[in-house]
């Protein structure tokens, strides 16, 4: 059996070489065949310098593919998984929050005949107020989307080779990893780690980014905000007209009333907020429909060691085409 690791790597020349010491530590000592899939998602820094040095002369068990700018780390997950050739794939981060100690539980679960095995991170140690949105985020999100979302669960997890190519099957361009991951299904377990502090360097996430993120889980994976939408505006509607039988019969009983200006300059508004934000949501889903039809590829290489071709030329058609699984069946 062989081990695939998929690393996306973002700025991360503090912490790399460490990585891959404790990494190799670690699945020498599990005594597996195993590959490092090193991502270089775009590095202003040294990382991708650091990624040749820890390949040359293994290339055996070391690869890297560098992007040509910063395309996510949804993008770079996507490239890591694609260069895997392995019965297993393990996908985490370069920064050690994800203790490889655990990949020895999760090769044991697998054998077990598991599909996805989840490492979920309890929120020890996190900010109050940030594990506190989290929590009321993933309440709220998981009455609206058909996929579960799960807080804590994040990227860190060891997934099947038919897993994989389910995943790799998926053409999108917006990949919200989290909702992917829990749509493609099979045998899944979960099991809880403690949090753990970044070795070095320091985290990509903004506060913005985060904001966005949110929107993405909520948007990405169904059209329930868009019926919320029609709901709303029956209601709306119902209510006005309720309301029109109302001052109606008034006038009739006690005759016409004039004032009332405030009643209809809060309609006016109120309604006007309201249609502005069913616009704004139409308008997201179109954005995403934008991107989609334009077809592009999800990233684009700008150098990597594999010895199959994984090219500008060649990723742009393999990403872009609409039959099942192309890159796997086109590029090896
Ligand atoms: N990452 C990436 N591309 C990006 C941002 C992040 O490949 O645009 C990688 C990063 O190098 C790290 C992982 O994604 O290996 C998680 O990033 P980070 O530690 O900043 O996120 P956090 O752990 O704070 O959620
Ligand atoms: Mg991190």
């Amino acid at each position: 059996m062989r081990l695939s690791i998929v690393v996306p790597c973002y700025n991360e020349e503090a912490v790399i070489d460490l990585f891959d010491v404790r990494i190799r530590e670690t699945l020498d000592a599990l005594n597996v065949d195993y590959e490092l899939c090193y991502v270089d998602d775009g590095s202003k820094d040294a990382t991708l310098d650091k990624l040749r040095a820890l390949a040359t002369g293994r290339e055996a068990s070391t690869r890297y593919v560098s992007f040509s700018r910063n395309f996510g780390k949804e993008a770079g997950i996507l490239a890591g998984l694609r260069e895997t050739t392995g019965d297993a794939v393990v996908i985490m981060d370069a920064d050690l929050q994800h203790p490889p100690e655990l990949i020895g539980t999760m090769l044991d679960l697998h054998r077990n005949g598991h599909d996805q095995i989840i490492a979920r991170r309890t929120r020890e140690g996190d900010k109050p107020l940030r594990s506190a949105v989290s929590r009321l985020y993933y309440r709220l999100i998981n009455n609206f989307v058909d996929v579960e979302l799960t807080d804590g669960v994040g990227d860190f997890r060891l997934l099947s080779r038919r897993a994989v190519d389910a995943l790799l099957s998926m053409p999108e361009y917006n990949r919200f990893s989290k909702g992917l991951f829990s749509w493609i299904g099979f045998d899944t377990v979960t099991f809880d780690y403690r949090n753990a502090a970044r070795e070095a360097g320091e985290t990509k996430w903004r506060f913005g980014a985060l904001v966005n993120y949110g929107m993405d889980g909520l948007i990405s994976f169904n059209n329930r905000p868009l019926r919320l939408a029609i709901y709303l505006g029956m209601l709306m509607a119902a209510i006005a007209a309720a309301y029109a039988v109302v001052v109606t019969a008034l006038a009739m009983i006690e005759g016409p009333d004039v004032p009332g200006y405030v009643t209809l300059l809060v309609a006016i508004v109120g309604l006007g907020g309201l249609q502005m934000l069913m616009l704004g949501l139409i308008g997201e889903y179109i954005g995403r429909i934008y991107y989609e039809t334009k077809q592009r590829p999800h990233f684009l290489v700008k150098e990597t060691n594999t010895p199959r071709s994984f090219g500008v030329g060649v990723q742009a058609t393999a990403s872009a085409g609409d039959h099942p699984v192309p890159s796997r069946l086109e590029m090896r």
